[in-house]
């Protein structure tokens, strides 16, 4: 609380009252911290990937007779590194991009078509996992006023998680529903589950569970920040029902918006 106390006098400077100006800086306060932590972990997160690949480039400059087999093992490494500094940019693009409201195109964007440019996307990840990837859509007419990438994203960060997060031969299914109000989707997974402790923090912009596990599966720790951004775009909500090593379930539910 931040307290402004301002003193009233008369013409010979005597005090004769004062005004005291109490202002709650508590969410202005939060709102700063939210903001430089925010650039600390994008200073941080950009910097990891480009150290290493000015670091492998400088090693491959300065040996030349390094052997075949080395060298491109290094370069593999400065491939891998490069397409996941792209997709961190992609990602806090995308992340500003949703904050800033005014640039906004809004259409009628059918959910069924969505989801199949998504599973068509999607599928061969899932086959190279040898994951179970079935889905029911019982209403194809469905649709939401929204901006097309926006929805986009919501299948894809969803179901690229359960992909991610389950081991080879699981299982991922998606659901389409509605009742009367709402749109119901859910994405549903028995892989590795996410932690009690864990749940509450994980919409959080780059917090993971696992760095390493999120690494190696090409995460950048901010799609479920996204999710969540979009979701509330929607005046939605999303929950999650998780049980380590059991598998999780993301549902989103968007209100009806009438037409
Ligand atoms: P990432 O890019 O790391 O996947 P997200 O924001 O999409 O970042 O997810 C945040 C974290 O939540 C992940 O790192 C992972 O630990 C956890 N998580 C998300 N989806 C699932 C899931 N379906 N199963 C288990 N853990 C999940």
């Amino acid at each position: 609380i931040k307290v402004d106390p301002v003193y009233l006098q008369n013409t010979v400077n005597a005090i004769i009252g004062s005004i005291i100006n109490i202002e709650d800086i508590t969410q202005k306060v939060k709102l700063e911290n939210m903001r430089s932590d925010f650039v600390a972990n994008v200073t941080h997160e950009l910097k990891t990937p480009l150290t290493s690949i000015s670091g492998f480039v400088e090693t491959l400059r300065l040996n030349e007779n390094i052997d075949t087999e080395t060298r491109n093992r290094f370069l593999g490494i400065i491939e891998t590194e490069s397409d996941r500094l792209k997709r961190l940019i992609d990602d806090i693009l995308f992340l500003s991009s949703i904050e800033n409201t005014e640039s906004r195109v809004l259409e009628k964007i059918n959910l069924y078509d969505t989801f199949k440019d998504v599973k068509d996307m999607l599928s061969y990840i899932a086959e190279s996992k040898k994951i179970t990837f079935s889905y029911e859509f019982l209403d194809k007419s469905l649709f939401v006023v929204s901006n097309r990438d926006y929805i986009k994203q919501i299948f894809l960060n969803l179901i690229e998680n359960a992909i991610k997060y389950t081991p080879e031969n699981g299982k991922v299914k998606v659901i389409v529903s509605s009742n009367e109000n709402e749109i119901i989707l859910q994405v549903i997974d028995n892989g590795v589950g996410i932690p009690k402790e864990d749940i509450q923090r994980i919409f959080e912009r780059f917090y993971r569970v696992d760095k390493a596990r999120s690494r190696d599966v090409g995460g950048t720790g901010l799609g479920l920040a996204i999710t969540k951004h979009i979701v509330k775009s929607l005046n939605g909500k999303i929950d999650v029902n998780s049980e380590l090593n059991k598998g999780s379930e993301f549902i989103v539910t968007i209100p009806k918006k009438i037409s």
